[in-house]
């Protein structure tokens, strides 16, 4: 889109922010940054989502919670994602033998998490953003290179050519594997550690059955197994996103067809006729399990020259259910300390004092929940244990 010449007038007075990385976090922070009166391009690897026949990537839905909705809340977009959001009022528990039990999240006041599909609600967020005439938007742009110092950067696009780009401040919404953080890396004072852990995940379908959800729709379906476990959430088609988390090497276990039909009928028998034998199937051998990562790191920002976000600054394992929530409340945040009116730096470095232990913090409660569900319960490991033998 070309800008607005209002903006275009405007320029020489107001800031130029380059976002890299249009997923949740960065759209979001678009819309902040535009909203404060700056001159924002949005940069994205991938198509525009909006257009995408298949959108690849991570989770099909999330459960949104509280900061997140803060966040939508602040840019006027709350109850539109509410509004196609699934509520789950608790947890429903299914154990070994397909009974089921509920713990509600808040019997009292009855909160509850949403269940939003990550599309959906990126689709809302990009959409505010063409609605800002000082957001323009650059999809199929990848970031290959970046001077922090200088403000430069370079983009390889779609007919891969090299794009070159500059901007006075540099905000790297790009994700756990963020390019905006290896230069942020190589800068004296930077400090950085990530640990993978030795758990993978893999999404299944339980889809919809004569136009209904298959279980009660309004909960987060947990199926606990010690060291692995099985958890679904509801979307708007009817149909549940079902994760599969476990072990790499459980995992590789599975080699053939019987041996997943015998690990589900042996693990999870409620939800293998749900899923159906033949899904299940084609929908566990087509991919592999996915890597999961926890990244801490600190500062957030170099001078007033860049900053990252979401889980650029902050990737953790999903078990908290808050990665993108955090993300979300980061802008939040930044956008009250931006709203100071103090020089940038200071106000950069005030986001990163008063962010990275509330980050690494959650973070490490992401974690402990993982090592919890893997370590705490031994009541299904020796049942594991003995399966695996058996393969
Ligand atoms: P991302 O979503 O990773 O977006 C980064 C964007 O940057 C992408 O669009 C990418 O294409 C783009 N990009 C990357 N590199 C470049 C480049 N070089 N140039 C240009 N663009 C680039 N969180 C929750 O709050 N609730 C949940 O229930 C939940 N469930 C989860 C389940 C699973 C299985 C997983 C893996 C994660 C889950 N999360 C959840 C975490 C959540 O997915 C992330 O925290 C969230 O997506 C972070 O958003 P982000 O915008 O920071 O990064």
């Amino acid at each position: 889109r070309q800008e607005s010449p209002e903006a275009a007038g405007e320029e020489g007075r107001r800031r130029r922010v380059a976002i890299v990385g249009a997923g949740l976090v960065g759209s979001l922070a678009a819309i902040n940054f535009a909203r404060m009166g700056n001159l924002v391009d949005l940069y994205e690897y991938r198509e525009d989502i909006r257009q995408a026949v298949v959108v690849q990537g991570r989770s099909i839905n999330l459960a949104l919670s509280q900061r997140g909705r803060k966040a939508l809340a602040a840019v006027g977009l709350e109850e539109k994602v509410l509004a196609t959001a699934i509520p789950m009022r608790g947890r429903m528990l299914h154990d070994i033998r397909g009974n089921t039990s509920v713990v509600l999240y808040d019997p009292c006041t009855k909160q509850c998490l949403y269940s939003v599909g990550r599309r959906q609600l990126n689709e809302v967020l990009l959409d505010a953003c063409d609605k800002l005439p000082n957001v323009r938007c650059h999809f199929e742009h990848k970031l290959t290179s970046a001077n922090l110092r200088e403000g430069s950067m370079e983009f390889r696009n779609v007919s891969k050519e090299v794009v070159a780009a500059s901007a006075d401040l540099i905000v790297g919404c790009d994700g756990a594997f963020s390019s905006v953080r290896q230069q942020l890396v190589r800068l004296p004072g930077f400090n950085y550690s990530q640990e993978y852990i030795e758990t993978g995940y893999l999404e299944l379908c339980i889809p919809s059955k004569s136009g209904d959800f298959q279980m009660p729709a309004n909960y987060l379906h947990i199926w606990p197994r010690n060291s692995f476990m099985m958890i679904a959430l509801p979307n708007q088609d009817k149909s549940f996103t079902v994760t599969l988390s476990m072990p790499f090497e459980v995992f590789a276990k599975i080699r053939t067809q019987n041996d997943l039909l015998d690990f589900f009928k042996l693990n999870f028998r409620d939800a293998l006729p749900l899923i159906g034998e033949q899904q299940l199937l084609k929908d566990f051998f087509k991919t592999r399990p996915q890597h999961l990562v926890s990244i801490k790191c600190r500062p957030y920002h170099y001078a007033d020259k860049a900053l990252i976000l979401g889980d650029a600054a902050h990737a953790m394992v999903p078990y908290y259910g808050q990665g993108m929530n955090a993300g979300m409340e980061d802008v939040t945040l930044l956008t009250g300390i931006l709203g100071k009116q103090l020089p940038l730096d200071e106000a950069l470095a005030q986001f990163t004092e008063s962010r990275w232990q509330d980050a690494f913090a959650i973070c490490d409660l992401a974690m402990y929940n993982y090592v919890e569900m893997r370590d705490l319960t031994k009541r299904w490991s020796f049942r594991i244990r003995k399966w695996l033998d058996t393969l």
